[in-house]
């Protein structure tokens, strides 16, 4: 195979020779302006569900998983980390399970599936912070529970996101960050002091940084800024343009630094769906609105998750922050490959051949980027025409 296009990060002409999975070989050419550019496929390390079906599903059967995971190719995800969001143990445990299951008997799941991320139960009770979980199922931190859920995921558990102001809580960060998973804070309601305890013993991430807070904060010190300032935390940012205002993203990724942020879509089951309430296994009591906004029911200050896919935010990073296209797609695609352990594509011979092409849009506008064509391991999985 042979993709031709605009590097994303050069702006030059190239020229891609894709054999046995692999890019074999790169030519500098002259670029035609009807070009798109090319760069390495989105690597999402929070999906919830997709097109109706949730992965938090106490009958996920193994088809189920393969109807979240494929479709994502439209949108030049290339990888991905199904997540799983605060439940009972047994609910959980099925859905790791099964997810795991589809990774063994399917390799077209498989080869999308960059670890599994789960987000709770360990999470703040109190309203804001707590978003959409349910407080019934949430609790303490439990090695013991966390451990038969990996087991169950045959080690592919890559993401933990807990909240840090459990008593003992330190050395439960420190047995999952010497097991090889990544511990993330988030839907917490943690003092500073707690955040700081917490990195020392090895947390390395806030999932969606910003959101999953309360409505109202001191305003400072507080667990934002203090996620904000370490530098030993990367940051991930819902950039739909619903979860946080450009001004924040902007404030964010300058505070932070490119580097040390990372996209994610948190995209669930109910994205695309007509506004109204829903009952819904995953999320509660939940609605969507007319803008797209999915919120907790009955409200409209609390997001219940979002809507919209990761290609989203590269053109929302580049207008609301300011940053280059090289600087969004690292964000998008490389970073969060790095964080998982993820095999990384880089537009060089030998990376695997999980590349995308796009055309940027009108930036003046507030249209996301258009996804020509998706290759994943070398094979073509989508294409606009
Ligand atoms: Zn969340």
């Amino acid at each position: 195979m042979i993709l031709d296009g605009i590097h994303y990060a050069t702006g030059e002409g190239l020229r891609l020779h894709i054999r046995d999975g692999r890019i074999a070989g790169i030519e500098s050419v002259e670029s035609k302006p009807s070009w798109p550019y090319i760069a390495p496929g989105f690597v999402d390390v929070q999906v919830n569900g997709y097109g109706g079906q949730d992965f938090n599903d106490p009958e996920l059967t193994v088809e189920k998983v393969r109807q979240v995971v494929l479709p994502m190719d439209r949108d030049g995800v290339t990888a991905s980390c199904p997540t799983l969001t605060t439940h009972s143990f047994e609910l959980m445990h099925h859905a790791i399970e099964t997810i795991a299951q589809a990774c063994d008997e399917d390799p077209e799941v498989a080869r999308r599936v960059a670890g599994v991320h789960v987000e709770g139960p360990y999470l703040s009770e109190e309203d804001g912070p707590r978003g959409a979980h349910p407080r019934k199922h949430i609790r303490a931190p439990d090695w013991d529970e966390f451990q038969k859920w990996q087991e169950a995921s045959g080690s592919r558990i890559a993401i933990l996101t807990l909240a840090p102001e459990y008593d003992e809580v330190v050395p439960f960060i420190r047995q999952v960050v010497d097991s090889g998973v990544v511990v993330s804070i988030g839907h917490t309601a943690a003092s500073p002091d707690q955040v700081k305890a917490a990195v020392d013993a090895g947390a390395s991430m806030s999932t969606h940084l910003g959101n999953g807070a309360h409505g109202e904060i001191r305003r400072h010190p507080n667990y934002i800024w203090e996620q904000l300032a370490d530098d030993r935390l990367v940051a991930s940012l819902i950039v739909d343009g619903h979860h946080l205002p450009a001004s924040v993203v902007k404030s964010f990724v300058r505070g932070k630094h490119p580097s040390r942020c990372v996209v994610v879509s948190d995209i669930t089951g109910l994205g695309g769906m007509p506004p109204g309430r829903y009952q819904t296994q995953a999320l509660g009591d939940v609605e969507v609105l007319d803008d797209g906004r999915l919120v907790v029911g009955g409200q409209r200050q609390f997001l219940a998750g979002a809507a919209l896919p990761i290609h989203v935010a590269i053109a929302n990073l580049i207008r609301f922050a300011a940053v280059s296209l090289d600087e969004a797609i690292q964000m998008a695609s490389i970073r969060p490959s790095e964080i998982v352990g993820f095999p990384v594509t880089r537009l060089e011979v030998g990376c695997t051949a999980n590349v995308i092409r796009f055309d940027l849009p009108d930036l003046a506008t507030n249209e996301p980027i258009t996804i020509r064509e998706n290759v994943i391991a070398g094979e073509r999985v989508y294409s606009q025409e």
